[in-house]
């Protein structure tokens, strides 16, 4: 969860910044904050609830001055929610002031948090992200870069950073690359550095290239350097539910178009899991790309079975309109003149608790299909993620607790087929390696905090 942004050697940089924040508000929704570094190194904060768009008024812009910004935007956990939990992180440096942006889960955050309290180090929120910047104040190396350098090298699990010293922004993704991180370019020469390419696309950068794993980028003004910073030998392991699920269709990761990649995931599911049937359609609108492939393997027509409504606020519903299934049909409401008498199947991403997917189903047989076949783009989720994305725990993931025939039978389908692990792998090969340890348990970047029994931290 969560979006990034920094800019450097642009005019402007907080509106710029602003934009990019516009361009990830999928990546989250609970606060924004946008930092901006005027001609004297003097950098400036504001840390706002909600969504961008409603939270930055063009006057509250106008207050960040500079041609170097960073900015966040949040998806927070349980326990986590709250202004002195959001990002960037901004303090007095040695340095120069130092701002940061993190995306990513820290897996030893808990252990280097209790190590930095015993030593003294006050903190003011229970994110994992402000450990890193105690670790960088805290480091003896001579230079900015290798302070930073030996902070990061500290870190097990997920983080793509992007931090600001003064009047230099520094990028940097884990050397396992779990989380997306790309680089643009501006037409006068300034640079841009966001989670997903579509935040460039938005302010007319040119995408240059991802920021590999385990290499930081400095950036000053216009110059840039590219430092292969953290010397680690880690087996890349890029999450594949960015490209399932999380991360936008129109945006590239990894070398690959996010929308193409989820086509291949529907037309390998339309080979592994073919169904008899007069129409397809998709749960808008993350699954639209997989279920388009879907129907192109399957030669089966592509339908509108299924409109979301897109203006659903947060806080619209009233506790007295919580029944059953409300939840559900004020998001999406089913098209009686496409469902009714026909046999239909409806591609989902993936299947995570099922709740929405149960109330789904009463929708589309409500609206009088005759058989209803649903499949999945993905495998069973059957273990929660510990590097970023919000998951539930293991108890309350369905593909956990039930098997495929128990899932169908819950939802009331008449077939019900997942895509294999090894047929999603393969479909995007070329952007691998992956991680899958939510559909397959095989967590490769040590989970440190939870072999020592400490809770996980707050995730962003
Ligand atoms: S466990 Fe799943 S969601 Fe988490 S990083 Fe791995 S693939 Fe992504």
């Amino acid at each position: 969860m969560c979006g990034i942004v920094g800019v450097s050697g642009a005019a402007d940089a907080a509106r710029l910044v602003f934009m990019g924040l516009y361009a990830l508000q999928h990546r989250g929704q609970e606060s924004v904050g946008i930092s901006a570094v005027n001609d004297d190194g003097y950098a400036r904060l504001s840390r706002r609830g909600g969504l961008a768009a409603e939270a930055f008024s063009d006057e509250d812009l106008d207050t960040l001055p500079g041609s170097l910004s960073l900015g966040h935007t949040r998806y927070s956990t349980a326990g986590g929610a709250g202004l002195v939990n959001s990002q960037p992180i901004v303090v007095s440096y040695r340095e120069g002031d130092l701002g940061l942006v993190h995306n990513g889960n820290i897996t030893n955050a808990g252990l280097l948090r209790t190590e930095l309290v015993e030593e003294g180090a006050l903190f003011q929120g229970t994110i994992d992200s402000e450990v890193i910047v105690h670790l960088i104040a805290r480091s003896r190396c001579p230079s900015v870069e290798e302070q930073i350098t030996e902070a990061l090298s500290r870190l097990t699990g997920a983080f793509s950073v992007i931090i600001t010293v003064g009047q230099t922004l520094y990028a940097a993704r884990d050397p396992w690359g779990y989380r997306p991180l790309c680089l643009g370019r501006f037409p006068d020469g300034g640079w841009m550095a966001a989670s997903e390419s579509c935040a460039l696309d938005l302010v007319g950068a040119t995408f240059v290239r991802d920021i590999e794993p385990g290499e930081m980028i400095r950036i000053r003004g216009h110059e840039l350097t590219s430092l292969k910073s953290i010397d680690s030998n880690a087996p890349r392991q890029h999450c594949i539910f960015e490209l399932v699920y999380f991360t936008r269709p129109d945006s590239r990761v990894w070398g690959q178009s996010v929308d193409r990649a989820r086509r291949a995931f529907g037309r390998q599911l339309a080979r592994e899991q073919p169904a008899e049937a007069d129409i397809v359609f998709s749960v808008p609108d993350s699954s639209n790309s997989a279920a388009l492939g879907y129907a192109e393997e399957s030669g089966i027509p592509y339908e509108l079975g299924l409109i979301r409504n897109h203006y659903v606020g947060r806080t619209f519903i009233h506790p007295t309109q919580q029944g059953r299934d409300f939840r559900v049909r004020i998001k999406y409401n089913a098209v009686r003149e496409v469902l009714e008498g026909q046999r239909v199947v409806v591609v989902d991403d993936s299947l995570v608790r099922g709740t929405t997917s149960m109330g789904l189903i009463r929708l589309i047989r409500e609206a009088g299909a005759a058989e209803v076949h649903f499949r999945i783009s993905s495998p069973p989720v059957r273990y929660p993620c510990f590097y970023g994305i919000d998951m539930p725990t293991r108890e309350e993931l369905i593909g956990a607790r039930l098997t495929v025939e128990e899932i169908r039978q819950r939802l009331n389908v008449d077939s019900l087929g997942y895509l294999s692990l090894e047929g999603m792998v393969d479909a995007v090969s070329e952007s691998g390696p992956f991680c899958h340890a939510c559909f397959s348990g095989e967590y490769v970047a040590p989970l440190l905090d939870l072999e020592h029994g400490l809770e996980v931290p707050t995730t962003c």
